[in-house]
């Protein structure tokens, strides 16, 4: 039953919190290196199409559509616009225009799943329905497809759609489950009601439906956090992810100044609540975020597949020693998929440091540390972080098995959360900086 968010078996040693904090500012401290020095890169043409030919093996797709309802979130760092019906219909025609681009140029990469965000994918239903049609013709009538949707959007008609385009996964932004939640949050553009509406019109019509939920804001306390957690693992969807929040540079002052973070005082408490609900309702962590019953898909596409390949604007894609980010603003987006075919504006080659800590922070994030795995890909060069994690699990009271150790524990979750939270906080970091300069 909902109730004061310590019953269950969850606790968060504090040596664990100390431990996630230091892990949490290294790592926050790297990808911002790593991001500032790609920020200073622009993509070389000829070099990204080199790269991109040269994609070998599974990739997934990730697709952005930039357009969301009115008015835009407050707490949200994507990179998004308000939604221009006219820039919305020529987005979709370059984002087709870049897909067959990328089908002809990465010709030897095999996709087998799309993953489209945003923004709001579901603002144009019948737009999106037509943009998995041209999807599946370049990459297999077999791909897999996950997309995100707003509540506004979501009805019988729309899920018929979603369902008859294939769309096998659906992630409903429901974000808070009270209007005084959404408020505090800066989600105007829809109400708990609609998300009810939508959350019943899609249950059961997919193989996976998920919900978001962002925890963290100034008013939480664990109860709170524990009663919203619980009422939205019982809702009826398969899976329930649990965004903290992940404020770039600029929206970290902002919250400083009104002293309102960024991080809540009772951070730790909050999380260890989300735990708690998750072991209560029967669920296990997929991530550190997304709790789960059982799903074939998870929230995060990252987890399955450390290359993709991307399209659409601020996308990022990284393939074998590449990474590369799209231009940010629509104008510039259309007019250089038009010019010449993609739309990469920053790229960078990586170094095995870079890549290794990518690999590695992925396989985390999937709640797996397999030492044998990272030693056959990166050899010498793995030895290092292997002892050093594989102690940490080990004081973090993680056993190996099958020669991996499985991230099961309250403390080893949190600093699995704490990572990540850094490195996406990082990209973030990096979707303003675009969406300032226009890159
Ligand atoms: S949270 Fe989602 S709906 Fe809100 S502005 Fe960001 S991308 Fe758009």
């Amino acid at each position: 039953m909902p109730g004061d968010g310590r019953s269950g078996a969850a606790k968060l040693p504090w040596a664990a919190v100390r431990l996630a904090r230091v892990l949490a500012a290294i790592a926050l401290r790297r990808a911002e290196q790593f991001f500032h020095t790609l920020e200073r890169r622009p993509a070389d043409p000829r070099r990204h199409v080199e790269a991109l030919a040269s994609a070998e093996g599974a990739h997934a797709l990730y697709v952005h559509m930039p357009f969301c309802h009115q008015p835009l979130c407050r707490f949200c760092c994507f990179v998004r616009y308000p939604l221009d019906r006219e820039m919305n219909k020529r987005y979709m025609k370059a984002l087709a225009a870049e897909a067959s681009w990328l089908a002809s140029t990465a010709e030897a990469a095999k996709v087998p799943l799309v993953y489209i965000g945003g923004g709001t994918p579901s603002i144009d239903v019948y737009g999106l329905a037509e943009l998995v049609d041209v999807l599946r013709s370049y990459f297999g009538r077999g791909l897999s497809v996950s997309t995100e949707a707003s509540p506004l959007d979501i009805d019988d008609e729309a899920v018929s759609v979603l369902r008859s385009a294939g769309v096998s996964r659906l992630s409903i932004g429901v974000q808070a489950l009270s209007n005084e939640r959404l408020r505090r949050l800066g989600r105007l553009s829809n109400t708990v009601e609609d998300a009810l509406r939508a959350v019943e019109a899609a249950r059961g019509r997919f193989e996976t439906l998920n919900i978001d939920i962002v925890w963290g804001i100034a008013s939480d306390t664990p109860e709170t956090v524990y009663n919203e957690a619980r009422r939205a693992l019982e809702i009826g969807a398969s899976q329930v992810t649990f965004y903290p929040l992940m404020p770039a540079p600029g929206l970290r002052k902002l919250l400083r100044r009104r002293r309102e973070g960024p991080w809540h005082p009772l951070e730790p408490r909050l999380y260890e609540a989300v735990l708690r609900a998750a072991r209560d309702t029967g669920h296990r962590p997929a991530t550190p975020w997304c709790m789960d019953r059982g799903s074939e898909l998870i929230d995060e596409y990252v987890v399955d597949y450390d290359r993709f390949l991307a399209i659409g604007l601020s996308a990022i894609g990284r393939t074998e020693g590449y990474i590369y980010v799209n231009t940010f603003t629509p104008e510039r987006y259309v007019k250089l998929v038009a010019e010449r075919g993609h739309a990469a504006a920053l790229a960078k080659s990586l170094t095995v440091e870079e890549d290794i800590l990518y690999y590695a922070s992925s396989m985390a994030f999937g709640l797996r540390w397999c030492p044998g795995q990272l030693a056959k890909r990166y050899g010498l060069w793995a030895s290092g972080l292997n002892a050093v994690v594989a102690a940490a699990l080990r004081a973090l009271g993680e056993k190996r098995s099958n020669g991996c150790y499985t991230l099961e524990k309250p403390g080893s979750l949190y600093a699995a959360h704490a990572v990540q939270r850094s490195i996406y906080m990082a990209v973030n970091g990096l979707r303003e900086w675009g969406m300032k300069t226009g890159a």
